[in-house]
């Protein structure tokens, strides 16, 4: 094995440059894994092929994560840690950026992804910071509904993808920040770039009896406010700093640092319990 190398350089806003070499055998271990990711999604999908394995890169490592194959650290399967207000979650304007470790400010939408397929742990703070209460919401689809959902997806249920249930996530019609269910009815399966199209892209995933239903984005001039929806808990949290926390609770005293963050996607071995 020739030696190998592989350069990531912090960029602006958390993002990355990478330079690298690979020998023979493993330029020939990446394209095999990646090629098949890189494919175009169908025919309106304009990627240009660089942006596709970049694409690829992204999903590969996403599904690595979510498989939970990865080594542990620290007793805990490495995972994207995101911190938010719920005010963010539930997409409210004027909500501040959410941050993603590693990554810096992301957008108001991006955490409504990742949130959307995560476990989640709420903490709230007083207003010095001093923690008042550690929650544990669970919002990822329990072991057997994950099962159910996957049995009738079958896969990514955006029309035309060909994506496979394992590489995809589970996708809230309504998000559960805006009191939506972790059940079937407001369960779909999608993938990573379907998904991202959703929220980021601004498209609206429709079920109806003829199956699931794309329309494009509304301008954004013409769409209404993001409200909150009536019969929703508390206001008392709306302002509050949520914390998505890994399973393990967070143990935070008074001016430590505080434990942060979330859990995109759980593994979700076959075996694992229900405890929805
Ligand atoms: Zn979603
Ligand atoms: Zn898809």
């Amino acid at each position: 094995m020739e030696a190998q190398t592989l350069e990531l350089k912090p960029a602006a806003g958390g993002a990355l440059f990478l330079r690298g070499f690979l020998d023979c055998e493993g330029g020939a271990t990446l394209r095999t894994a990646l090629e098949p990711l890189a494919r175009r999604g169908g025919e309106d999908d304009l990627r240009h092929r660089d942006r596709r394995l970049a694409d690829a890169l992204v999903e590969l490592a996403g599904h690595a994560l979510d498989s939970g194959a990865l080594p542990q650290s620290s007793g805990q399967r490495p995972h994207l840690q995101v911190t938010a207000t719920l005010d963010t979650l539930k997409g409210l304007d004027g909500s501040p950026a959410g941050e993603l470790e590693w990554g810096g400010p992301i957008a108001t939408e991006t955490v409504r992804r990742l949130g959307c397929d995560a476990a989640v742990a709420r903490v709230l703070f007083d207003t010095e910071s001093g923690v008042l209460d550690v929650g544990r919401a669970r919002r990822v689809p329990a072991a057997a509904t994950r099962r159910a959902l996957q049995a009738r997806d079958r896969g990514c249920v955006w029309p035309g993808c060909d994506r496979p249930a394992s590489w995809s996530q589970a996708h809230h019609l309504r998000h559960w920040a805006q009191g939506g269910a972790t059940d079937l009815d407001n369960l779909v399966t999608i993938c990573r770039a379907h998904h991202w199209k959703v929220h980021e892209g601004g498209w609206r995933l429709i079920r109806t009896d003829e199956g699931m239903v794309v329309l494009p984005p509304v301008p954004l001039d013409l769409r209404p406010p993001a409200t909150p929806a009536a019969g929703e808990p508390p206001s008392l949290l709306i302002d509050t700093p949520w914390r998505w926390a890994p399973d393990a609770p967070p143990s935070p005293g008074r001016g430590s640092p505080l434990p942060v963050a979330t859990a995109p996607p759980q593994a979700r071995g076959p075996d694992e319990p229900s405890t929805a």
